[in-house]
């Protein structure tokens, strides 16, 4: 039977297709789509080592992707896995002595979000081909620092679609700030906010919730999507990584075919372990998944103690992408928990909304438990992982994967699990180079393109060419706006086009 979608909050279970669920990104009644059902995989774990990511991407994508035809599909990853990564694996695995880490920064913006947002725009476009609709797409972005750059970069110069994508002025990197501003084709448009990420996400949420909005949108030929992670042309992509990194793991001779393994997530938005969720339920032999958050530990809390309560003081760590409180994906975590209870769901996420803080029984959170470890590391721990991994293993870490390390050996230590860990790796250190050369104690007061020359020396590994041409890009955005203005703003950019 094929999939068909429906909505986290709609009792009613309204069924959508694949195109469409891609096309709208989020459900019209603000819930977030899920599959009917999960699929079969026609997959055996022996076989994993010897597909390419791409034959592994379709295998997996497919019943996913039902409205799709094969051919489609494959063409799809095609151009979104091909030399645009500078390694052919596409997310090589690293050993070191300790754990593994799953690199998933080989992309053209050196985050992970590449590997969703590199296919995603693909998708789209045959979406609106499907849907045979007449009007153009505006995509809608929040982002902490990563998303902003990998969705430009997947929709420049995209037919009949516009991108404009929000970051908050003071929270990202100078790279992640430089690379955006950068950002070529007529169709971006970047704007920072004085506000962090939650007021950004929260904001652009209600500019597609808002009817006026959409009507006025309508009338210049527009509708809104979204490339933010709660896109299942985002959150199913990623559960291919998880399967490789398993292939890549079982050739090594680590495990054999079946054995068990834990990944480490450092996670903001709750897309990315989400996606190891799904792998694990679709037969992935993962035993727990390690849920790792920054000083803004709002999921550490949950997990422990099942009180999600986003009214708590906002940091700005060194690990940005995560600097986030109210994480989207975990709606579908908690439909799934409630045996998908769409009403129940609702109440909950109005609760968030309206109260700032909801909780789930003590007899639910159990069973997260079994499935989750949470944990967090703070600015300082975070640094501490960097430089020891550094010294002992001469491996850099970005702080995000810090994290991520960090909390995988406490968690070996507090239980004494010692199942084959994996840490999703899911930046470069170039991408945050004073934060590495702060921990290094190596920084020299450079900020910016300086810090990269000296983390270039620090860890004597030439950066990638996509980091090479920052030095010389012009910046092309110069937009900053108050998040209440922000909906203005959308008519004004779109007017423009
Ligand atoms: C986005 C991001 C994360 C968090 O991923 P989620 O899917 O939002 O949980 C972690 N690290 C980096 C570098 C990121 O860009």
């Amino acid at each position: 039977m094929a999939i068909s979608y429906r909505s986290t909050r709609d009792h009613h279970a309204t069924p959508f297709s694949a195109s469409q669920a891609v096309l709208q990104g989020l459900s019209p009644d603000g819930g977030l789509f899920v599959p009917d059902h999960l699929p079969q995989l026609n997959l055996e774990l022996m076989a994993l080592p010897k597909l390419t990511y791409q034959e592994l991407a379709l295998k997996i994508l497919q019943p996913f992707f039902s409205d799709y035809t094969a051919t489609e599909l494959q063409e799809c990853i095609a151009k979104a896995y091909g030399d645009n990564f500078t390694s052919p694996q596409i997310t090589p695995v690293k050993f070191t002595d300790e754990l593994a880490y799953l690199e998933l920064f080989h992309g053209p913006t050196i985050a992970f979000k590449d590997l969703a947002l590199q296919l995603l725009p693909h998708l789209l476009q045959l979406a609106a081909q499907k849907k045979q609709t007449a009007l153009k797409t505006v995509i809608l972005t929040a982002t902490s620092g990563d998303t902003g750059k990998a969705a430009m970069a997947g929709f420049a110069d995209v037919k009949d679609t516009q991108i404009i994508v929000f970051y908050p002025k003071d929270g990202v990197s100078e790279v992640q700030e430089k690379q955006m501003r950068s950002q070529t084709g007529a169709n971006t448009h970047v704007v920072a906010i004085t506000g962090n990420f939650d007021d950004a996400q929260t904001k652009v949420k209600e500019i597609f919730d808002d009817p006026n909005m959409i009507l006025a949108l309508r009338q210049q030929g527009y509708q809104f999507s979204s490339a933010n992670s709660i896109n299942i042309g985002r959150l199913f992509p990623q559960m291919v990584y998880y399967f490789y990194a398993y292939g890549q793991i079982l050739k090594a001779g680590k495990i054999t075919a079946g054995q068990a393994v834990n990944f480490s997530v450092p996670t903001g938005n709750f897309g990315d372990i989400l996606a190891g969720w799904y792998a694990k339920k679709l037969g992935l032999p993962i035993k727990k998944l390690l849920c790792a958050s920054n000083e803004n530990n709002v999921l550490t809390d949950f997990f422990a103690s099942g009180i999600y309560d986003r009214k708590r003081p906002f940091h700005v760590t060194t690990s940005p992408s995560m600097d986030i409180l109210v994480s989207s994906n975990l709606e579908r975590l908690l439909f799934y928990t409630l045996d998908q209870d769409a009403a129940k769901t609702a109440y909950l996420m109005n609760q968030l909304s309206t109260r700032g803080v909801y909780t789930l029984d003590a007899e639910l959170i159990a069973k997260l438990q079994a499935e989750f470890f949470a944990d967090f590391a703070t600015i300082d721990q975070t640094a501490t992982e960097i430089k020891r991994v550094f010294e002992k293993e001469a491996y850099p870490l970005d702080p995000h994967t810090a994290v991520g390390s960090f909390v995988a050996r406490q968690y070996q230590l507090k239980t004494g699990d010692l199942t084959p860990m994996i840490v999703v790796s899911t930046a470069s250190p170039y991408k945050f180079p004073e934060a590495v050369l702060d921990a290094l104690d190596k920084r020299q007061e450079a900020t910016g393109l300086a810090a990269l020359e000296q983390l270039q020396q620090v860890i004597a590994q030439p950066y990638p060419q996509t980091i090479a041409e920052l030095f010389t890009a012009p910046l092309l955005h110069d937009l900053t706006c108050d998040p209440k203005d922000m909906k203005k703003l959308v008519l004004k950019l779109v007017e423009q086009n």
